[in-house]
């Protein structure tokens, strides 16, 4: 059924995302000899580039100081610190543009291309990878992989049929010198990385949203507040909020889920949250702000559910917030009853009671143990010869073009060391 198999490969890259296309053409062009493959057990690769972002590939983010860039990643950053000297945003950026595709970066620091399409990323990357001389093979899932005596890998790989009409497979068996792995999140090949005698730091899923049932931001789904601190244990995180259907997202939410993502999974996404919607103050400064506006003549006779104290607080929040206080006048208002609003807003406790889906990312956090890796050359510290890249390792980021980031890295520094 195929012919790839009868042939031994110099090189073989397991998984063609974006980390195992970044590497295979890295290395094809270092090496014009070589005969790379890369094996995708899907029926198309870059299936993820292709969704990323809403459709759009948010490629790399605009930070461009390693010591900076490092401080997004909840895992990875100090191993990534040296890896980022090496190739960065900067880089990322001039490796798109010498091949055609420009990038653009929005007020956040987000990188797209300008054509706005996930597309012209996967394209070019498929483009490249033929270019180089870069072999690819659909529906061909990595099994089993054992040493050789000799030097090198004996594979099993699962070959699924391309012939229309048809849904057989056959295990085939192959052989390469070096064997680079960039599965992503895969469990099955986890396994497989074990039995090569590396050990793996449990996944767990990073970069998702809140499910908050609470009377206090009932029905107002779409309501956002612009600076907004969280607490969950140990995490704190600041940014923006959105209220949605389910509970809470947003940068800040999302920064949370990905810092406390091994909290949240151990407490199965059921803990307190502090929410101080008024980003820094503190409950004495919000009173303060709050006996002022009391005291203000012109307030007197005006209703606070309707004529909120603070503008970045929208009103429809404010109204739900100060709902405990009843149809009151500022002026009616008491000290007792301003110093519970002032908690309320300064430090709102909220429960967290299950976790939604992000949908413009998302991401596991946990993988290879990063310590068994050489971060100058992507190969393992245990077996010659084998490389990792990518979501394999346990590395992740927060949203902004930090995940895809550390695939381009990790790609191109053993793209860089196959030899
Ligand atoms: C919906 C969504 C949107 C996202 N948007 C963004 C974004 O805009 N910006 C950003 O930075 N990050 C984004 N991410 C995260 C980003 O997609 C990943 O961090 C990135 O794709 C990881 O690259 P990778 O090459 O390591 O793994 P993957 O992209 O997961 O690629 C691994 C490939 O290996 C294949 N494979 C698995 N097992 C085997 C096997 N045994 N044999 C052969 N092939 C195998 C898989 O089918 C897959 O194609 C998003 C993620 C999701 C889910």
């Amino acid at each position: 059924m195929s012919n790839f198999i009868t042939t031994k490969w110099d090189v073989v890259v397991a998984g063609g995302g974006p980390a195992g296309f970044f590497a295979a053409i890295r290395c094809a062009e270092l090496n014009p000899g070589l005969r790379i493959l890369i094996l995708e057990k899907a029926s198309q690769t870059l299936g993820k580039v292709l969704i990323s972002g809403g459709g759009r590939c948010n490629v790399t983010h605009a930070c461009f100081e390693p010591a900076k860039l490092i401080t997004y990643y909840p895992r990875g950053g100090n191993e990534l610190r040296g890896a980022f000297t090496r190739f960065q945003p900067a880089d990322t950026v001039a490796w798109f543009e010498k091949r055609g595709v420009k990038l653009k970066t929005e007020s956040d620091g987000r990188m797209f291309p300008v054509t706005d399409s996930a597309k012209t990323i996967a394209d070019i990357l498929l483009f490249e990878a033929k270019n180089a001389g870069v072999k690819v093979h659909i529906g061909a899932a990595l099994l089993k992989v054992e040493k050789n005596p000799k030097g090198g890998f004996k594979l099993e790989v699962r070959k699924a049929s391309v012939e229309p009409g048809r849904n057989d497979a056959e295990v085939l068996p192959l052989q390469t010198k070096s064997l680079l792995i960039a599965t992503g999140g895969d469990s099955k090949t986890r396994e497989i990385v074990k039995s090569l005698g590396h050990s793996i730091e449990e996944p767990v899923p990073s970069l998702f949203t809140f499910n908050i049932k609470d009377k206090r931001i009932e029905g107002l789904a779409g309501v956002s507040v612009e600076d907004v601190t969280l607490k969950m244990e140990s995490v704190t995180t600041r940014g923006p909020l959105l209220i949605t259907h389910w509970g809470m997202s947003g940068p800040a939410v999302l920064k949370c889920s990905a810092w406390g993502a091994r909290i949240l999974f151990d407490k199965k996404y059921a803990s307190p949250l502090t929410v101080n919607w008024l980003g820094d103050y503190s409950p004495d400064a919000a009173l303060e702000v709050l006996q002022r506006n009391r005291d203000w003549h012109e307030n007197a006779r005006k209703k606070i559910a309707t004529n909120t104290a603070f503008s970045q607080i929208p009103i429809r929040l404010w109204k739900q917030l100060t709902d405990f206080i009843g149809d009151k006048n500022w002026a009616d208002v008491s000290k007792a009853e301003l110093r519970k609003l002032a908690g309320e807003l300064a430090g709102g406790e909220y429960r967290i009671q299950g976790k939604g889906q992000f949908k413009e990312e998302f991401v596991t956090c946990g993988g290879v143990k990063l310590n068994e890796v050489d971060f100058k050359t992507m190969q393992s510290r245990i077996v010659e010869n084998l490389y990792f890249a990518g979501e394999v390792l346990d590395i992740d980021g927060l949203t902004g073009g930090f995940n895809f980031q550390s695939s381009w890295t990790t790609g191109w520094l053993a793209g860089s060391a196959i030899k």
